[in-house]
């Protein structure tokens, strides 16, 4: 029988995304499927924190045995890695990307170290258990933007080994080498051993 895990995320794009790695092992739900319309909470100072307290969220007021959450933090190695955890809403509550890039450009106008990585953490509760997966992708910062494909920090961020920006990529390239599919991967590996 095909075990169900819910997938504590409200983007149906993420659900089916992450659907299409996994397989058909599982059956895999978003928030939307159990009724869940609300904000989780996301008040921790890591992002491994926030992607634990979001599945332990679903599982205790949801009814709910099986479930995963990821949270993802932009990290600049010159901004003691910040954004980090705040990387959504770095320039403001509205949570606008161009305002946070603006702000992560100008932070490092006179710093020589541009290095940057992503870090995305998969929390997943499994029949009680906790486990967590991390994926990181290592960078660099450029000058200023380029390409307008991807989210959030894609334009200002050329992974390494690279020379165009995550923006400047289709979204397969950059869903093969990205945190959040390393990460993804990673939970893969893991529920085929279970
Ligand atoms: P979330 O944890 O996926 O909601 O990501 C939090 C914030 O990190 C987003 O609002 C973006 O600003 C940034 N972020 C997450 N993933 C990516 C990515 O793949 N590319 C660029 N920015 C990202």
């Amino acid at each position: 029988m095909q075990k169900r895990i819910v997938f504590a995320t409200g983007n149906v794009h993420k659900v089916k995304e992450i659907k299409a790695i996994l397989g058909d092992n599982y059956e895999l739900t978003g928030l939307a499927e159990i009724g869940c319309h609300e904000d989780i909470p996301e008040t921790q100072e890591t992002v491994q924190g926030n992607a634990l307290q979001k599945a332990r969220y679903v599982v205790e007021h949801y009814n709910v045995k099986n479930c995963f959450a990821e949270d993802t933090g932009f990290e600049v190695e010159a901004l003691n890695n910040e954004p980090g955890v705040y990387s959504a809403r770095y320039a403001g509550p509205e949570k606008n990307a161009d305002a946070n890039i603006k702000l992560v450009l100008e932070k490092l106008q006179h710093k020589e170290n541009r290095s940057a990585r992503f870090r995305t953490v998969v929390a997943l509760i499994l029949d009680g258990k906790e486990y967590t997966f991390e994926g990181i992708i290592e960078g660099q910062v450029q000058q200023e933007k380029s390409g307008t494909g991807g989210f959030g920090y894609d334009p200002i961020f050329v992974p390494h080994g690279e020379t165009r920006s995550f923006a400047e990529m289709s979204s397969e390239e950059k869903n093969r080498i990205s945190h959040r599919a390393k990460a993804v991967q990673q939970l893969k590996q893991f529920l085929e051993t279970v």
